[in-house]
């Protein structure tokens, strides 16, 4: 090629390689630099003269070394190209980020080529490396999976509470289930009430009402394990989900919370407010069709917490 090319054409060459919006390195078998373009100088601070012949990895001491010589060296000894992605690298050498919109990261995000470069003897004596700005790709995608992480968790999340929601909790707790049939792990559900809560709400207001709500979930909160999931079942009404735990240790867990909101002392707006909750206790371990089954049992035996006198905990089938 270079043969039959006249001065011209490797002028515009010069230019174009000068003006492109990439950063071009070529670099000699020993990782000097022979051609460094504007957009690198721009970045790095160095002029192309600064930076000639100079060893790449004492411009750039951030690049680890035993890891590019042996991709260099691959691009070598194949002939083909090699790349780098900002996804799995954010960048190949730090330079800063200025783009004032994508000014969210302090430096750039780079996907590069590492390309052979074939002497007319077909050796491969040199390497060109170009260096990709993809910051604002990178920013973009970075913001959407930030925001697509928040709206689910809005989605799952109960509002008032800020436990899980209904819907979000009956999903775990049919895989907790179907889990449990494969691997015959223990595992109990409690759910409960709180008690005669239509009074509070008519004696004390309905914004008292969602206090009492609010504490119910944060007293709950403090009782579990990190494996425990707890959700708020319906308007007043909670469930927890206890791996690795048998309806008698569901009892006990049961029976500290019921004790625990008998005592709580919620004011609001100086009055305190008393309320007692009732609770239902369900074994995953009993032969069940499905997790809507589980719940079934654990609501009857709230049921049976109701009106056998409420402030208390049955165990289903106990
Ligand atoms: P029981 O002891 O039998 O459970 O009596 P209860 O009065 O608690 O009866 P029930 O469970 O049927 O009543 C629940 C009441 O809770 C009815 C509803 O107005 C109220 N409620 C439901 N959701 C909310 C809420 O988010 N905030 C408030 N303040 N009240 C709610
Ligand atoms: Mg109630
Ligand atoms: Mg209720």
């Amino acid at each position: 090629m270079a043969e039959n090319m006249d001065l011209n054409d490797f002028h515009w060459l010069l230019a174009i390689v000068q003006s492109i919006d990439v950063g071009v390195v070529v670099l000699d078998r020993e990782y000097r630099v022979e051609v460094w373009n504007s957009f690198m100088e721009n970045h790095s601070g160095r002029t192309a003269r600064d930076a000639a012949e100079r060893s790449f990895f004492e411009l750039f001491p951030e690049v680890e070394e035993r890891w590019f010589r042996n991709k260099v060296e691959n691009v070598v000894t194949l002939g083909t190209p090699a790349f780098t992605i900002w996804e799995q690298r954010p960048y190949l050498v730090r330079f800063k980020n200025y783009q004032p919109i994508t000014g969210l990261e302090d430096f750039m995000y780079q996907n590069t080529t590492i390309m052979p470069l074939q002497a007319t003897n077909s050796k491969i004596e040199h390497l060109c490396l170009i260096i990709y700005d993809v910051t604002g790709v990178a920013v973009n995608k970075r913001q959407l999976q930030a925001m697509s992480d928040q709206f689910k968790h809005l989605s799952r999340t109960d509002r008032l509470t800020g436990l899980n929601n209904r819907g979000h909790w009956e999903e775990e707790l049919k895989r907790e289930h179907a889990r449990h049939r494969r691997y015959g792990s223990k595992a109990s559900l409690v759910i409960f009430d709180i008690d005669h809560f239509k009074k509070v709400n008519d004696t004390y207001g309905h914004q008292a009402g969602d206090a009492v709500i609010q504490n119910v979930a944060k007293v709950l909160r403090e009782q579990l394990r990190d494996t425990d999931i707890a959700g708020r079942y319906g308007g007043e009404e909670f469930v927890v989900l206890l791996p690795d735990v048998d309806a008698a240790g569901g009892r006990v867990f049961a029976e500290r919370l019921r004790m625990i909101v008998e005592r709580l002392q919620v004011s609001y707006e100086g009055q305190v407010i008393p309320f007692t909750i009732s609770l239902g206790v369900a074994d995953l371990s009993e032969p069940s069709h499905d997790h809507q089954q589980v719940i079934q049992w654990a609501d009857q035996a709230l049921y049976n917490s109701k009106r056998n006198g409420r402030n208390q905990v049955t165990v289903f089938g106990a």
